[in-house]
């Protein structure tokens, strides 16, 4: 559905009665365009070494009372064995930003290893920050078929707030990452965090147009949670409390799943983070995807993007039944063993040879 910037600033700030509207009107679109299946990605945090610096994240380079850590081969490929045992479909390889040859050689190979899991019956999405073309097509041409890099802010000026102005961190330059990977074939995945200071209504209207405009298959929405050891967090007193946050991001999913109703939308661990049951009410207000953590635990700690994480200390197991249990509770399942793409991407594209579900 189009929608105008006024008509979505309009339903962004409804509140009690309205906003319930919302989310159920949201909910009804994806149940009769998606049903009521949510995906898994099983998420390998890959390592916490990054080169930027972005004032809100606890994984910056500045940070110096992180410890940092970098998965083994082996660690990456026991992850991504486990995720097909658990009949997750999917893995998603994320870490901070490095652009090094080794990594973007051991990113291919490890993209190629996994892939050989049972004859290529794992999708590979990929979220690991800005890289050149080639090294997209590279990793493209591995295997992995979807990959994630949010925006952050579509909205320059506040960009700028939230990351240092220089080359490493360009808004431009943001942007024509997303264009190569939209071109390189990737289901090409973005988002901002919501609740940022300096952050209104406006910026998110401009944000949910930008997604439109962008035509992108995958939207990944979480609260901005303030981590102490990050620049940002000395305007922590501007960050509207958790339950607004909270309100506000289900308020962005069930608007996005009005106007782009066949794309795919994760619901953040971040949602999870702020309120013990986010999870579940992403997903009723339109979120189809979730990521459950299977990092081996000892380096889970170390993946500190904000505080008080949402399942750090759950195992595989644990973190299933848990979900099944509550997925089935809010008349919702898990999708066992399947890629679960975007019907938006798959049917735009005509998706067929190596990256078609086996
Ligand atoms: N380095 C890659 C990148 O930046 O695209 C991927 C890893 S990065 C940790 C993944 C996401 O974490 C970012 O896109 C950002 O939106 C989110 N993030 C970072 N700090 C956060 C915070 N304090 N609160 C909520 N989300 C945060
Ligand atoms: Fe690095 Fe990504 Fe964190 Fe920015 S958001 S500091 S690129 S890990």
């Amino acid at each position: 559905m189009d929608m105008t910037f006024e008509e979505i600033k309009a339903l962004l700030a409804a509140e009690g009665a309205q906003m319930e509207l919302l989310l159920k009107r949201a909910l009804e679109v994806k149940l009769r365009e998606m049903d009521n299946y949510v995906h898994l990605r099983g998420l390998i945090e890959f390592g916490n070494v990054c080169e930027k610096n972005c004032l809100y994240c606890g994984l910056r380079r500045g940070n110096s009372k992180v410890g940092r850590y970098c998965l083994t081969d082996d660690d990456v490929l026991s992850c991504a064995r486990l995720a097909h045992e658990l009949g997750y479909g999917s893995v998603a390889l994320q870490s901070g930003e490095r652009s090094d040859a080794d990594f973007i050689d051991r990113i291919e190979r490890l993209v190629k290893e996994i892939k050989k899991i049972d004859g290529g019956s794992l999708g590979i999405t990929l979220s690991l920050g800005e890289q050149t073309e080639d090294t997209y097509r590279r990793w493209f041409d591995a295997g992995a078929h979807r990959y994630l890099l949010r925006i952050e802010s579509s909205d320059e000026t506040l960009y700028y707030k939230i990351h240092p102005r220089d080359s490493k961190h360009s808004f431009r330059q943001r942007i024509a990452c997303l264009e190569s990977l939209i071109r390189t074939g990737y289901q090409t995945g973005t988002g901002v965090m919501v609740g940022l200071p300096f952050q209104t209504i406006d910026h998110l209207a401009g944000d949910l147009l930008f997604f439109k405009q962008m035509n992108v298959a995958m939207v990944g929405l979480g609260p901005y949670i303030p981590h102490p050891d990050t620049p940002l967090y000395r305007f922590k007193d501007l960050v509207p409390e958790a339950k607004k946050r909270m309100d506000l991001t289900l308020k962005m999913i069930a608007v996005l799943r009005l106007m782009m109703p066949r794309i795919n939308m994760v619901a953040a661990t971040a949602n999870q983070t702020i309120d013990p049951q986010g999870r579940e009410k992403a997903i009723l207000a339109g979120a189809n995807v979730i990521m459950p953590n299977l990092t081996p635990g000892e380096y889970r700690e170390n993946y500190f993007i904000y505080p008080d994480k949402a399942c750090v200390k759950d195992t595989p197991d644990q973190c299933q039944t848990c979900l099944d249990i509550r997925l089935a509770a809010i008349g919702h399942k898990i999708q066992y063993n399947a890629w679960g793409d975007s019907p938006a991407f798959t049917e735009m594209a005509g998706i067929t040879g190596a990256h078609a579900r086996p």
